[in-house]
C-alpha cells in the first residue's frame, strides 16, 4: 500500500490530504478514533454510490449506526440553490450538529456542493472530502473553495471553507471514463507549466492506451506533487489576493471558451488545455521567449467535441473582459516568463489577443 500525506495550513488549522491506494477504509478508521460523534452523514455523486458506494458505506457504517445519505445527480445542473437548499434541508433534517462529520464523495460538482451545504449548515460542520475524480484530486478538493452557481454565472454563491481531512483514494479512479482522466490531465500540466517540469515527464503515464491501468505508485506519486504544489500556493494565499492566481495559468482563455460552449460542449480541462497553449502563445507575443511547446505533445490525448466554425473571436474576448477575476477595463492574463516562471500580466493590445487565439481555434 502506498501512502503519501501532505499538510495543508490555514487560518482556520492544518489538514491532512492523504494520497495512496487502498486506504480509504483505514483512514476512515483514524478519523472515527479523533471524532467525538453518534451520527455521519455521506453527501455522494450518483455514479459514485453505484459504482463504489458499497465500499464507502461500508467503510463508515463500521463507526456509526446512524449513517445518513443523499445522492448528488451528475453535472453542472445540481450546483445550484434548489439543490443546495436540498442537501441543507438533507443536514438539518436528520439532525446534523456542529461536531456531526460530513463526508463528501465525488468529483468537483458533489465536492462544491458538499461543500458549501457543510460550510453553511449551522454555519460549518466538520467536511471530510473524498475526491473521486483525478481533477477533484489535484485541484478542486484542496484550497477550501466551495461553492454553486447562480444564473449570472459559474460559483458565484461560495464560501472559504476547509475540510477537516481530504482522502483521496486513487482505487476509486479506476473506473473514471477516460475523457475525464484527460480533464484532470490539463490542471496537472498546468503545474507542470507554473512550476515544476518533472511533471512533464510524469505526464507521460497518460499515453498509454488504458489510464485505469496505470501503475498505483506512479498515480500516488503524481497527484502527490500537485497537491504540494497547490498545497503550497493557497497556503501563501488562502483569500486569492495574490499568488493564487497562478493557478488561474490558462484560465482565462479557458472560462471565455466554456462560456462561449454553454458549458456542454467543452469540459473544464479541455478548455484549460486550450487555454494554456493560448497563454504560451500570448506570453511570446508579449516578449517572452519559451523555447519547445512542452504542452504540444499532449495534443494528441484531447478529442474535442466543439469546431472552429462555431465561435467567434470577437465573442470569445468580450467574455474574458468579462471575466469575474478581471481588476480592470483591460483584460489580465496569467503568463510565463520562462517555463515555471508565471507572472500577470495585463495586455492592452486586443489584436495579439486574438492573434494567441488563432492557437486554440486551429487545434478544433
Ligand atoms: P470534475 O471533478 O471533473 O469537476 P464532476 O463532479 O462533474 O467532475 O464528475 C465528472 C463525472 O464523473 C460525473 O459524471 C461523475 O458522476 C463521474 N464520476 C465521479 N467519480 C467517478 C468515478 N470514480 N468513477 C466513475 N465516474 C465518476
Ligand atoms: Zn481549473
Amino acid at each position: 500500500m502506498s501512502r503519501k500525506t501532505i499538510n495543508v495550513k490555514s487560518n482556520s488549522g492544518t489538514y491532512e490530504v492523504v494520497i495512496g491506494s487502498g486506504i480509504f477504509d483505514e483512514e476512515i478508521g483514524r478519523m472515527a478514533q479523533k471524532s467525538k460523534h453518534d451520527s455521519l452523514f455521506l453527501v455522494i455523486d450518483e455514479n459514485v454510490h453505484t459504482l463504489h458506494g458499497d465500499r464507502i458505506i461500508a467503510a463508515l457504517k463500521k463507526h456509526t449506526t446512524d449513517l445518513h445519505l443523499i445522492r448528488v445527480p451528475q453535472g453542472e445542473s445540481s450546483k445550484s440553490i434548489s439543490f443546495w437548499e436540498k442537501t441543507v434541508g438533507f443536514l438539518l433534517n436528520n439532525g446534523v450538529r456542529r461536531n456531526t462529520p460530513v463526508f463528501v464523495a465525488g468529483g468537483g460538482v458533489t465536492g462544491d456542493l458538499g461543500g458549501f451545504a457543510a460550510a453553511t449548515a449551522l454555519r460549518g460542520v466538520p467536511l471530510y472530502h473524498i475526491p473521486t475524480t483525478l481533477l477533484a484530486m489535484v485541484d478542486s478538493s484542496i484550497g477550501g473553495k466551495t461553492g454553486i452557481n447562480h444564473e449570472m454565472g459559474k460559483n458565484l454563491i461560495g464560501a472559504f471553507y476547509q475540510p477537516e481531512c481530504v482522502i483521496a483514494d486513487v482505487e476509486f479512479l479506476k473506473t473514471l471514463p477516460s475523457a475525464e482522466w484527460i480533464n484532470g490531465l490539463s490542471e496537472i500540466l498546468k503545474y507542470a507549466a507554473i512550476r515544476d517540469k518533472t511533471i512533464f515527464n510524469d505526464a507521460e503515464i497518460f499515453f498509454d492506451e488504458n489510464p485505469a491501468a496505470i501503475d498505483n505508485l506512479k498515480l500516488t506519486d503524481l497527484i502527490s506533487k500537485c497537491v504540494l504544489i497547490k498545497a503550497d500556493i493557497v497556503q501563501q494565499d488562502e483569500f486569492e489576493g495574490g499568488v493564487r492566481a497562478f493557478l488561474n495559468f490558462g484560465h482565462t482563455f479557458a472560462h471565455a471558451l466554456e462560456r462561449a460552449c454553454g458549458y456542454e460542449k467543452v469540459s473544464h480541462g479541455e478548455a484549460v488545455f486550450l487555454g494554456m497553449l493560448a497563454a504560451v502563445k500570448l506570453s511570446n507575443l508579449t516578449g517572452s521567449r519559451l523555447s519547445d511547446n512542452h504542452l504540444q505533445k499532449f495534443c494528441s490525448l484531447y478529442h474535442y467535441r466543439v469546431s472552429k466554425e462555431e465561435l467567434s473571436y470577437e465573442e470569445l474576448i468580450h467574455n474574458m473582459a468579462a471575466d469575474k477575476k478581471k481588476t480592470d477595463r483591460f483584460i489580465r492574463f496569467v503568463l510565463l516568463n520562462e517555463w515555471q516562471h508565471p507572472v500577470l500580466k495585463t495586455v492592452k493590445d486586443k489584436t495579439l489577443v486574438r492573434e494567441a487565439l488563432t492557437v486554440v481555434l486551429n487545434e478544433l
